[in-house]
């Protein structure tokens, strides 16, 4: 799959297409069980070539007036989203950027088991974006009489149809939220409501009404929109602490060829400062030029490495703040920072702490906005 080499530009929309007509949406269907055949032969769950567009040309609800006009771009080989690597990110955002003059919004059918990744990743290749790209899958396939496919693809169409000027930004739509695409994560291996936004509050809720909560969105881009480069053979890795870690699994983990790091850190970003071996297998990595980035292994929460001696210990081995970023929102901003930005440690680091596209909240963040934020989490 192609790898972009250079950022590629569009000019910014200076019109936006009227409210009442049906919108035009770009269906790229990737895998995932949302269109899996269940194969009567094996039992097991398969993608098959062609069925889902076999279904949708059944469903009445397809047609309905409240629905965008859609085209389906499936993918071959559908998969199954576990086997999906960085290059599938790029794949989707260069088809995106194609695409982009033709369609007034994006819906992506994926698996759930990585699709927070490909959303964070997204979010990070796509900037200045100003339509709307949603990702939708589901537990139980189409195909069952009692599903959550129907569900999720009709929400999403219907969130397109009705906001796609609006919300000008990666999203995850699943079971009763949508959510920003860069602070989802799958919460629930079993659950119909299986993602969560730990930090960050749905930025719409899908009841009987769907409501979009407009303080939450980013504000429409004034810039032209950019493709930006990610190089999908970037060496990275993440790594959770737990008592008894041990040094020398650490250092091969950090050998080269790795550039970057996200480690899983205890409570507020806490490490063991106790084992300066392991201390010192950081920081050698970190003095050889490998970013260190710290997240909170805690469901929910930010890191504060000013709090505690064994917080320090890790700011001192070289370690950054991840602040409350998911795993995989800092997982792909480290690899679009990497991608861009070789060699100088500062500006890694400066753009690694600086939020970028709505994905952490820090000590920069201004006081009302965390305000506002706190206010909107308690309802
Ligand atoms: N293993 C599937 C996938 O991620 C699970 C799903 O789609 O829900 O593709």
């Amino acid at each position: 799959m192609e790898s972009p080499s250079r950022t590629k530009r569009f000019a910014v929309e200076t019109t936006l297409a009227g409210c009442r007509e049906r919108k035009n949406v770009l269906m790229i269907h990737t895998g995932g069980t949302i269109g899996m055949w269940k194969n009567p032969e094996t039992g097991y769950l398969e993608p098959k070539a062609g069925w889902l567009e076999s279904m949708l040309e059944t469903m009445p609800e397809m047609n309905d007036s409240s629905m965008p006009k859609y085209k389906l771009k499936e993918y071959w080989p559908l998969v199954d989203s576990s086997n999906m690597i960085p290059s599938d990110w790029v794949r989707i955002a260069n088809d995106i950027f194609t695409n982009y003059a033709s369609y007034d919004a994006f819906l992506i059918l994926h698996g759930t088991d990585t699709m927070a990744y490909t959303s964070s990743a997204l979010s990070f290749m796509l900037k200045n974006l100003g339509k709307l790209v949603i990702l939708t899958g589901a537990q139980i396939s189409l195909m069952e009489p009692r599903n959550d496919a129907r569900t999720n693809l009709v929400a999403s169409l219907q969130i397109c149809q009705q906001y796609s000027a609006r919300i000008p930004e990666v999203t995850l739509v699943f079971g009763n939220v949508l959510l920003r695409g860069n602070r989802a994560t799958k919460a629930n291996s079993t659950s119909l409501n299986a993602f969560e936004s730990p930090n960050f509050p749905p930025i719409g809720r899908i009841g009987v009404d769907i409501d979009i909560v407009d303080e939450l969105l980013r504000l429409r881009p004034t810039e032209d929109f950019v493709l930006e480069r990610v190089d999908s053979k970037m060496a990275i890795s993440v790594m959770r602490f737990f008592p008894g870690i041990d040094a020398t699994v650490v250092r091969s983990m950090l050998a080269e060829p790795l550039r970057g790091l996200v480690a899983q850190g205890f409570g507020v970003g806490n490490g063991p400062s106790n084992d300066k071996a392991l201390m010192r297998v950081f920081k050698t990595a970190h003095d050889r030029g490998v970013t260190l980035v710290d997240v909170t292994q805690c469901l929910s929460g930010s890191v504060n490495l000013e709090a505690y001696e064994t917080g320090n210990a890790m700011k001192d081995a070289g370690f950054i703040s991840g602040y409350d970023m998911t795993t995989e929102a800092a997982l792909t901003k480290l690899l679009f920072v990497l991608s861009n930005e070789t060699s100088n440690q500062e500006k890694i680091a400066a753009q690694m702490k600086e939020d970028l596209r709505g994905e952490l909240t820090s000590p920069d963040t201004p006081p009302e906005k965390l305000r506002q934020l706190r206010r909107l989490f308690s309802m």
